[in-house]
């Protein structure tokens, strides 16, 4: 093959543009990333921003905290940022269970060094002067938590790409791998075969069908994710105001352009690519929204989108070997998904697959728990979820 790369990283979101970065980083020659469509086509272009180091286990603290360090050096790193601003975010509880459960999570994360609180619900009110007094019983606050703008973000790891000599092809598919022997030998594309001994597999919501090209059965789900920006309103025209999650029913919601931004995922969803707006479901929303901030219910809608989430049935990040069902490994390729959370883990989960796709090992997180081999044939974890998730279809089939 005359075309031949150090690391092929499969697919231009997220977690493939930043891993490609950090691969050059750590030494790599040549790295090319194959992207089908244009760079953040994926989830990444249509995310809603939420940043958070306020995770459901100590892994998924870590992986946040990691990011939002990572979001606030890019300046001095890289020149350009992600728009990360800091805005805080307090995590309500609405029932007797929610509250058990958010005041537990507080404990682990403090054990965890995280500047984590429980707010009583005037002291919500206080730190959310926007939000209703009654219908929640306070809730789980950290000041550091925050947003990115995902547009932004994509022009910023394209821009990290460029720099670190990245390769990028775009309009250019990934169609499976060579192998020689146990190790992958190269990959094929619709512009010919390039040979290489890294390959690193993303997809986001599409990274089942990825894998699929590899004789992997990789149990990553899509799922339609809706997200309606308010217009703006003098209360909202602030420099900051806490983002808040109503984490039992999978309503968040946080400051855009002097209004508010919310977005939903529906726990009856039936997975599958996003394809239109239920406009039934915005009105349900919308109605929940405005019992906790009643200035809503008068204010008209911006916009509103629609696009595929990418989940993971235990809400945790895949990161590690491809391993065929018949638990064959393909050595040299690598697995990588932020499993819907890749704009609040992105930049640690692509940091840990480019530590994993060059050196084999990290020193970011244990992932000896976060590989293919936690999934049963049916797709089943058994890893007990991350609590702290949108309601994603159980099953990722
Ligand atoms: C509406 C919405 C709101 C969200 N809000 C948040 C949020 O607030 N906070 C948060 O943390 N996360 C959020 N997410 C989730 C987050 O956007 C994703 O977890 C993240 O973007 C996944 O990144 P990725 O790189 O894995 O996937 P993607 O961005 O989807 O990138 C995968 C790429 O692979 C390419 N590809 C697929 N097949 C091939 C192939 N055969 N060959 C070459 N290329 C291929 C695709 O074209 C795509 O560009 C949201 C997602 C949605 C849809």
């Amino acid at each position: 093959m005359a075309n031949a790369a150090d690391l092929v990283v499969v697919g231009g979101g997220t977690i493939g543009g930043w891993a490609s970065v950090f691969a050059r980083e750590q030494g790599l020659g040549r790295v090319v990333v194959l992207e089908r469509g244009l760079v953040g086509m994926g989830a990444s272009s249509r995310a809603a921003g939420i940043v958070r180091a306020q995770g459901g286990r100590p892994a998924t603290v870590a992986l946040g905290r990691w990011t939002i360090d990572f979001y606030r050096g890019q300046p001095a790193a890289y020149g350009t940022d992600s728009g990360f601003r800091e805005l805080g975010y307090l995590i309500l509880a609405v029932t007797e269970d929610d509250e058990r459960a958010g005041r537990e999570r507080v404990a682990m994360q403090q054990a965890e060094g995280l500047d984590v609180r429980w707010l009583t619900p005037d002291e919500a009110v206080a730190a959310v002067p926007t939000l209703a007094p009654d219908g929640h019983r306070g809730g789980s606050f950290i000041a550091t938590d925050g947003a990115i703008d995902p547009p932004r973000n994509v022009r910023a790891y394209s821009l990290a790409m460029q720099a670190a000599g990245v390769e990028l092809r775009e309009r250019t598919p990934f169609q499976g791998i060579r192998m020689n022997g146990s190790r992958v030998a190269g990959v094929e594309t619709d512009a010919g075969p390039i040979a290489t001994e890294r390959v690193l597999l993303t997809g986001g919501p599409t990274l089942r069908d990825v894998g699929r090209l590899v004789g992997l059965r990789i149990p990553a789900g899509a799922a339609r994710h809706s997200v309606a920006v308010l217009e703006p309103h003098p209360a909202f025209a602030v420099e900051r105001m806490p983002m808040v999650f109503d984490i039992g029913a999978g309503l968040y919601w946080r400051l855009e352009e002097g209004g508010l931004l919310f977005g939903w995922s529906d726990p009856d969803e039936q997975p599958g690519e996003a394809r239109m707006i239920d406009w039934d479901a915005f009105e349900r929303w919308r109605e929940r929204l405005a019992g906790f901030v009643p200035l809503t219910r008068d204010l008209g809608v911006r916009k509103v989108w629609c696009a595929t989430i990418d989940y993971t049935p235990d809400h945790l990040p895949i990161l590690g070997p491809a391993i065929t069902t018949d638990g064959q490994r393909l050595d040299g390729v690598t697995i990588a998904s932020a499993g819907g959370h890749g704009m609040m883990w992105g930049p640690a989960v692509s940091k840990v697959a480019a530590d994993l796709a060059v050196r084999g090992a990290t020193a970011l997180i244990d992932v000896s728990d976060l590989g293919l081999d936690r999934f049963d044939a049916e797709g089943r974890s058994r890893l007990a979820p991350d609590p702290i998730a949108l309601p994603f279809p159980v099953s990722a089939d």
